[in-house]
C-alpha cells in the first residue's frame, strides 16, 4: 500500500506540466460596480484568453440577475413588490436567497441581505456627516429580518412580507460571481488554472504560471507599504471585508458600509475580516458576518466550521486568528 502510494505521487509530478511552459493571461475591467482582475493560466495565449472572456461572460450574466440598482433585474422586481406579492424567480436567484438565509440563520442574524432598507439612510462616501435621527434610523431598522423572506421552493417564488423590505446581494454576490466565473472558466478546454479577482476578493485555483503556485501577500496593518506574511491559495478563495473603502466620518468616528441588522448602524471598531475557504461565496458571506459578530463571537464561529479559517484586525491594528490558519510569516 505505501509503494503503490509513492508511484502515485511520482505520476503526478511527473504529467504536471512545469511552471515555465505555462501562459498567465490577465484582463482587468468593471463588472458588477467593482474592478476585476481575471487571470487564466494554459499552454496558449489563445486558450487562456477564451477562459477569461468565458468568466466575463458569466459575471455580466449574474449581475443581469442580481443586481439590485438594475430596475430590470428580478432581484429588483422582488424589492417592488415587497408587502404585495410574490414573484416568481430563476432557480438560481431562488437558490441565492435561500443560502443567503441560511447563512442569516448560521450566523444569527449577523448577516441579512434584507439589510438594504436601509440604503437611503446611509451614504458611505468617505466624507464626514452627521447622524441620522436615531428615530428615522429605528424606523427603517424594523424592515430587517431575514425571517420575513418567504421563500416556496414549490412554485419557485419569493416575497418581501413587508412593505418597505428590500433585499441587496453586496456582501455575498462577488464572491458568488467568482465561483460562477471559476466554473465557466474550467469548462474551456484547455485552461489549467486562474484567478478571479474581484477587488481585493479573489478565487484562485489549478496550475498557476509560478513554481511555487498561487499565494497572496498580507498587508502589515501596521504599515501598508509592507507584507505581514502570505498564504498560499490552492483552489481556495480569500475575501476580506472592512471599512478600508466605504465608510463615512461622524464625530471623528469611522462607520463601515457593513450594518449590524439588529440596530440598523453602520459598524465602528473591527477595521477588516479576512476569511479563506474554498467557496467564494461562503467566504464573502462569512467575511461580512464576522465583521458583525466581532472577535469574541466570529472566531468561536470560524473555529466551528471545517475547512474556513480567518483573521481579523481590530480597531488597535492587533490580529487575532482562527485556530487553523496557516499565515506564513515574514520573520
Ligand atoms: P466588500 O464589498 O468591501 O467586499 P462586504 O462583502 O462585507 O464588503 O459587503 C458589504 C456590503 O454588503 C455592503 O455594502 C452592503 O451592500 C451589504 N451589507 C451590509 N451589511 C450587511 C449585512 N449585515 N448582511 C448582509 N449584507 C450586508
Ligand atoms: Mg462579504
Amino acid at each position: 500500500m505505501y509503494k503503490l502510494l509513492i508511484i502515485c505521487t511520482l505520476l503526478n509530478t511527473v504529467s504536471l506540466i512545469r511552471a515555465q511552459e505555462i501562459t498567465a493571461e490577465k484582463k482587468i475591467l468593471k463588472l458588477m460596480g467593482c474592478r476585476y482582475e481575471i487571470t487564466a493560466t494554459a499552454l496558449d495565449k489563445k486558450t487562456a484568453e477564451k477562459a477569461i472572456q468565458a468568466g466575463i461572460d458569466e459575471i455580466s450574466r449574474i449581475e443581469s440577475l442580481i443586481s439590485e440598482w438594475d430596475a430590470a433585474t428580478q432581484t429588483s422586481t422582488i424589492n417592488r413588490n415587497a408587502g404585495i406579492k410574490a414573484v416568481n424567480v430563476d432557480k438560481e436567484l431562488f437558490d441565492l436567497i435561500y443560502r443567503s438565509c441560511k447563512v442569516s440563520a448560521l450566523t444569527d442574524g449577523a448577516f441579512d441581505i434584507s439589510f438594504a432598507s436601509m440604503d437611503k439612510i446611509w451614504v458611505f462616501d468617505r466624507a464626514e456627516h452627521n447622524l441620522p435621527d436615531s428615530s428615522v434610523v429605528k424606523q427603517a431598522a424594523a424592515k430587517i429580518n431575514w425571517k420575513n423572506i418567504v421563500l416556496d421552493a414549490k412554485n419557485q417564488t419569493v416575497f418581501l412580507k413587508e412593505k418597505g423590505m428590500k433585499i441587496g446581494f453586496g456582501a455575498i454576490g462577488k464572491g458568488y460571481s467568482a465561483n460562477k466565473a471559476k466554473a465557466a472558466m474550467e469548462k474551456i478546454p484547455g485552461v489549467l488554472g486562474g484567478v478571479v479577482n474581484a477587488s481585493g476578493d479573489l478565487m484562485a485555483w489549478g496550475q498557476s504560471n509560478h513554481a511555487d503556485g498561487w499565494s497572496v501577500q498580507i498587508a502589515d496593518p501596521k504599515n501598508k507599504t509592507k507584507s505581514l506574511g502570505w498564504i498560499r491559495l490552492n483552489d481556495l478563495s480569500i475575501v476580506t471585508s472592512g471599512n478600508y473603502e466605504n465608510y463615512f466620518i461622524s464625530n471623528g468616528v469611522r462607520y463601515s458600509h457593513i450594518i449590524n441588522p439588529k440596530t440598523g448602524y453602520p459598524l465602528t471598531g473591527i477595521k477588516s475580516v479576512t476569511v479563506i475557504c474554498p467557496d467564494a461565496e461562503l467566504a464573502d458571506a462569512l467575511a461580512t458576518s464576522v465583521c458583525v459578530l466581532g472577535v469574541e463571537k466570529g472566531i468561536e464561529l470560524v473555529n466551528k466550521l471545517n475547512g474556513v479559517e480567518c483573521f481579523i484586525i481590530d480597531a488597535n491594528d492587533k490580529i487575532h486568528t482562527s485556530d487553523k490558519l496557516q499565515l506564513n510569516y515574514y520573520k
